[in-house]
């Protein structure tokens, strides 16, 4: 899941940017409102965090100008002000939830997983296929009752998969969703990472979870 962070306050921004992805998302950052609308119109985001005080276009005018677009991107505002006038105006304006500064990053994470499954059938913390679990809380993977251990991103890698079960995933999907800002896409890094993720949850099983769909990319399915 791949989320960006609109945010001028540099520390701010840095604290929600590692915390997030200590989570594995994928996050990009921008520093003023400009940038923010910039990134959010040439990239697939998941999930926008975006504050409401910004140089060069203010917060409600970038969210304005999302929603205007055919961005549907679920928004969490970031505000200084606790104005009940704000927060209504954001709302109305199409932003989906909101935080007022000073935060606890425990919060926002909660409120961040929970926009992330909006819009989902499946509104459960555990995704499944067949007999391998992925626990979007606690981050356990298992297989036929037994715990795999994956690096970050194995783990962002196969959420984003569990997901989209069933749905062919090209690598302009995979590097949207699960890489940042800074992913070349010149490299072989995703079938890496594939072949990597593949070894720990299908090698040892008899019945293989993960496809390669031939010059069109990659299916997980039971
Ligand atoms: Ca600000």
């Amino acid at each position: 899941m791949r989320i960006l962070v609109v945010e001028d306050e540099k520390k701010v921004a840095g604290f929600i940017k590692k915390g997030l992805e200590e989570e594995t998302y994928a996050v990009d950052v921008a520093y003023d409102g400009e940038e923010g609308l910039h990134m959010a119109r040439e990239n697939q985001y998941d999930l926008i965090i975006l504050d409401l005080m910004l140089p060069r276009i203010e917060g409600l005018e970038v969210l304005r100008q999302i929603r205007e677009g055919t961005i549907d991107t679920p928004v969490i505002l970031l505000t200084a002000k606790d104005s009940v006038e704000d927060k209504v105006r954001g709302l109305n304006k199409g932003a989906d939830d909101y935080m007022t500064k000073p935060f606890a990053f425990s919060e926002l994470l909660a409120r961040v997983r929970v926009l992330l499954r909006r819009g989902k059938a499946d509104t459960k913390t555990v995704l499944q296929i067949d007999d391998l679990t992925l626990d979007l809380v606690s981050h356990k993977v298992n297989r036929n009752g037994e715990e795999i251990e994956l690096t970050g991103k194995e783990y962002s890698l196969l959420e984003y998969f569990m997901r989209n079960k069933g749905k062919v995933l090209t690598r302009t999907m995979i590097a949207e969703h699960v890489w940042d800002y800074n992913f070349d896409t010149f490299t072989n890094v995703i079938d890496v990472y594939i072949n990597h993720l593949r070894k720990k949850i299908d090698k040892n099983y008899p019945k293989k979870l993960l496809h390669t769909m031939r010059g069109v990319g990659y299916v997980m399915k039971d």
